[in-house]
């Protein structure tokens, strides 16, 4: 099986489970115990919690490790929720994942303000920009790069711009991380991120957020975390969580996303010679290097091709791996305004760092031969 679906959840990288192998052998104490083992663990956590604050450049205290991206977002909504005067609005993206809308929803219940997409798939910065001139929103939410166009979205001046008028400033890094430079995520109020995402473990990820006054935590139950998290922190999954942030970095430094951009392109200019109706949803915006969100001109529609393509022997998926198998139309799509059946036939490729040039030329053709023999017009 080839994988193309590293959006939804990325293999485990060798770095990462050596490092949680490691982990597992040499850390059986508890970080919170008063004995040596105990200190020992806890030196180690407090070791990858500057590693990962040096990553994202910001201080180790304002970071606090998290069962992942879905209960860092319910994190910071209950935060809010705790604080927010009780009619101040919250700035929400419309492309944001279900797990941050579903959040979002819940604490701030007919509350919630859509920042709009244009037809690229980028957050309109203008509508943010006119409304802060009247407004003071609970903060403005915007992700980093979006999980299933993979298109990028303008976080640091957001960030920048949202700093200036102290409005905080959230953002949802999960899928940048480890595949873009990490550089000023640490500069947004609120960052988050997921290890299963960049080839580190599931349940576990990490919620920076400000020093200045108290976190609300979100679950309680234990001193661990500061008091902001309660609950044993699980010390392998973040050992081998910032040991694949550290292998991605490695590939990121020695310049190696302009080859990877490169492949994504050729794949696509491939498509594009065999299929001359085939669209790239996002296809104008800068995007990230391993995401393709293509629509095939054919009678099928996106589940079919999905299964056809596993038939085949390539995963791919049809939008986030939350909504799959609820074939709702895509909220991202819907809201960068694209045309019903244009949706209705999109599929999400997402390869990863150990995807190979080789990898997207087989599926460019298996891809190529389905809609031959789906009947809609291919160049021979
Ligand atoms: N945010 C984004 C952008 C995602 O892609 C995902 C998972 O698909 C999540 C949040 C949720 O992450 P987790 O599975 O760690 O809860």
């Amino acid at each position: 099986m080839i994988y193309f679906d590293h959006n939804a959840s990325a293999p485990l990288l060798p770095a990462a489970r050596d490092a949680w192998l490691e982990a597992v052998e040499q850390y059986p104490g508890n970080p919170s115990s008063p004995h040596r083992a105990g200190a020992r663990a806890d030196h180690a956590l407090e070791q990858a919690r500057l590693s990962l604050a040096n990553r994202l450049g910001c201080h180790a205290d304002q970071l606090i490790w998290t069962g992942g991206a879905t209960e860092s977002a319910n994190h910071v909504f209950h935060h809010f929720a705790q604080n927010a005067p009780a009619d101040q609005p919250l700035w929400v993206s419309a492309i944001e994942h279900p797990a941050v809308l579903a959040a979002a929803e819940r604490s701030f219940s007919g509350r919630v303000e859509r920042v709009p997409v244009d037809a690229r798939g980028v957050v309109d910065s203008n509508w943010i920009d006119t409304r802060l001139q009247s407004t003071r929103p609970v903060a403005v939410v915007v992700m980093a790069a979006n999980n299933e166009t993979g298109v990028l979205q303008p976080w640091s001046a957001l960030r920048d711009r949202c700093r200036d008028l102290g409005v905080p400033f959230v953002c949802d890094a999960t899928q940048w991380l480890g595949r873009l430079p990490a550089d000023g995520l640490g500069g947004c109020d609120f960052v988050f991120g997921s290890g299963h995402k960049c080839g580190g473990p599931r349940g576990v990820g990490f919620l920076k957020a400000p020093d200045t006054g108290t976190l609300e935590p979100f679950i309680v139950g234990g001193p661990q975390e500061g008091g902001r998290r309660a609950g044993t922190e699980n010390l392998a999954g973040i050992l081998a969580l910032t040991a694949a942030l550290d292998w991605c970095a490695e590939r990121i430094k020695s310049g190696e996303v302009k080859a990877r951009e490169a492949t994504r392109e050729t794949f696509i200019q491939r498509l594009r010679e065999a299929i001359p109706d085939l669209v790239i949803n996002g296809g104008e915006a800068p995007r990230l290097w391993n995401t393709v969100n293509l629509s095939l001109p054919a009678p099928d529609c996106r589940p079919r091709w999905v299964v056809q393509l596993d038939k085949r022997g390539f995963a791919v998926s049809t939008g986030s791996a939350c909504s799959s198998g609820n074939e709702s139309p895509s909220h991202v799509l819907l809201a960068m305004g694209l045309p019903d059946e244009r949706i209705s036939h999109a599929i999400r490729i997402s390869g990863g760092w150990l995807t190979s040039a080789t990898d997207w030329t087989h599926l460019a053709n298996a891809l190529i031969e389905l809609v031959k023999h789906a009947g809609a017009p291919t160049t021979p």
